[in-house]
């Protein structure tokens, strides 16, 4: 642990990106393969791999008492450390006892990661956490917490991993990069470029792929100006979902990679029947079944999280799964078909379901029928809950005309926006690239980070309810404030977020707590302003909190550099 640490400062060190692919290429080299498997996770910043579900589950507030107990400081002490650090694991390296003997290897951390996940309780994963840092380097203690804390912030993309292990292993960049994409594992990809064998890497069913992004656009012009060939469709406002469906077996993941099957009991029993395996991507929305169309995401977000839901959930809640592409089909990996061959795909895939094509009565039970804006859709009408997978509606558009036009019209079902799709592109995991492009009601949202929290007044004392929000700096390894809101969720959420916030707090400053930067929110405002306020350079005019994001990742929220492209008032 103490190599790849120093590797770890030598590549915060510099922003070369070849010398930093040039460190962790030696570093990999000099490894066994099970270390450097290890070691190429804790360097994309995870404990876990991304498809796994575990989760340390450790807060910020006992880390930072462990730090303390170990290092023998007081608070004023270990906060003036803070003030000077802004980061948990950097204070570690300060204030821990320099420690003679070896520290501690990189699997051994991981092993003990393990069991941190698998103990029950604070107190009991707590002591596990404070022997680990009890046997660590000081600089080792760094990187043990800046892991723990998802926080690595060394300036080093999972994409430059990537590059580093064919670097140090041979290999095409291309080959690394598909490798990982597959297997979502870039522990895995290490173990088979150092067999020479990356060109093998297999899709496995079960085990969440990236999701594709789409880049916001600012006009209808804009819309139309990457590509000749528009595929348009609704924006849902619901809940990005990649169903894996094999034999009866069905999984949801969501875009964090998190398996969300439990949440939508409903779901899978539709999809069971699919007569081929595959791999679809798609919306949870909450579906109004009489007027066929999407409720807003407030309601979707009543059934988020649970683990069980009721049957009156179930019945008061429904939900609708919104199919829009297919990674895979029958067998085949089809990301690299252009769209309009996906298109297709998909739509036999769910035909072949409905046992019904083109109104064919060869099953009087399932049948298909119109579904939302006159689309096939289907689902078990015997059961007391309808559960329905939709084949979300495909429009064409070649002028900016026809786009606003789609534009109103998604608008007046309730949809966010349109999404447009150039027909002619593959499937890019992972990518936010120009092929999809999303056009949304507030073009001026900004998706941020909360940094501090305060207690709110009248109505709000008691409750933390004002939020201090950042952006990422171009090169995301430092957050920049850009404004504070004042909270427009629900007091049941500000509630959850309180209590949330007093255990993820790692500065308590009175009135102000410093906390986990892990809240993504999106935030819409009137104007942008340069302004000497914020650590940003602007500040945001009537800002306000459209919505909680528990389905982004902190890494995904808007960097200044997007900040920069929003007109800038002159007021
Ligand atoms: P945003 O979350 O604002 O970055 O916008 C991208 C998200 O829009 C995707 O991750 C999906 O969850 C969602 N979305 C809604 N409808 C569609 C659609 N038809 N195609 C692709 N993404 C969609």
């Amino acid at each position: 642990m103490q190599q790849l640490a120093t590797a770890c400062e030598a590549i915060a060190a510099t922003r070369k990106k070849l010398l930093k692919t040039g460190i962790v290429a030696d570093y990999l080299r000099s490894r066994t393969t099970n270390e450097a498997a290890v070691s190429a996770l804790f360097l994309s910043g995870r404990a876990f791999p991304a498809w796994e579900e575990t989760t340390l589950q450790v807060g910020g507030r006992s880390l930072w008492q462990i730090v303390a107990e170990l290092s023998g400081k007081d608070e004023a002490a270990l906060t003036a450390a803070y003030r000077r650090h802004g980061d948990p694991g950097a204070v570690a390296a300060e204030v821990l006892p320099e420690r003679a003997g070896q520290g501690l290897g990189v699997l051994e951390v991981e092993a003990t990661f393990r069991q941190i996940a698998a103990t029950r309780g604070p107190a009991p994963k707590s002591a596990i956490v404070r022997d680990l840092i009890s046997r660590a380097t000081p600089l080792e203690a760094k990187y043990i917490i800046k892991i723990m804390t998802g926080d690595l912030r060394i300036g080093l993309k999972e994409s430059l991993v990537e590059e580093a292990i064919a670097r140090a292993y041979g290999g095409t960049l291309i080959e690394a990069q598909r490798a990982n994409m597959l297997l979502g594992d870039i522990g895995e990809t290490v173990r088979l470029a150092s067999e020479g064998r990356l060109a093998a890497a297999e899709m496995r069913l079960f085990h969440p792929l990236g999701f594709m992004l789409a880049s916001p656009i600012e006009s209808p012009e804009e819309g139309l100006s990457y590509f000749a060939e528009a595929a348009v469709e609704d924006k849902y406002d619901g809940i990005r979902a990649q169903a894996h469906i094999e034999n009866g077996e069905v999984k949801f993941f969501s875009r964090t990679r998190d398996e969300i099957t439990e949440s939508f009991p409903e779901l899978p029993d539709t999809l069971a029947e699919l007569r081929r395996s595959a791999i679809l991507d798609g919306e949870i929305v909450a579906w109004d079944y009489q007027a066929k169309r999407a409720r807003p995401f407030s309601v979707l977000q009543q059934r988020l999280g649970r683990k069980k839901v009721s049957d009156k959930m179930l019945r008061e809640i429904p939900v609708a799964f919104l199919a829009f592409d297919v990674l895979y089909a029958g067998g085949e990996l089809v990301m690299d078909r252009p769209l309009r061959e996906r298109a297709k795909i998909l739509d036999e895939l769910l035909m072949e379901n409905s046992r019904s094509p083109q109104g064919n009565e060869a099953s009087p039970r399932k049948s298909a029928k119109p579904g939302s804006q006159g689309k096939l859709s289907f689902g078990d009408e015997e059961k007391s809950v309808t559960a329905h997978i939709i084949r979300a509606p495909v429009f064409r558009a070649s002028s900016p005309a026809e786009l606003e036009e789609l534009f109103a019209a998604a608008q007046d079902r309730g949809n966010e926006g349109l999404m447009i799709k150039d027909l002619n592109s593959p499937y890019t995991p992972g990518r936010r690239g120009k092929s999809w492009l999303k056009m949304k009601r507030e073009l001026a949202t900004l998706d941020v980070v909360v940094t501090a929290v305060e207690y709110g007044h009248g109505k709000r004392v008691g409750v933390l309810s004002d939020y201090t929000f950042a952006v990422w700096d171009t090169s995301k390894d430092r957050l920049v404030n850009i404004g504070k809101a004042y909270s427009g969720l629900t007091d049941a959420e500000i509630a959850e977020m309180t209590q949330w916030f007093l255990d993820h707090t790692l500065e308590d400053q009175g009135f102000r707590l410093v906390v986990e930067p892990k809240i993504v929110l999106e935030v819409a405002f009137n104007n942008l302003m340069k302004s000497d306020r914020h650590e940003s350079g602007y500040a945001l005019r009537f800002p306000r909190i459209v919505r909680l994001r528990p389905d982004k990742s902190p890494e995904e929220a808007d960097t200044i550099e997007r900040v920069r492209e929003i007109p800038v008032s002159t007021l």
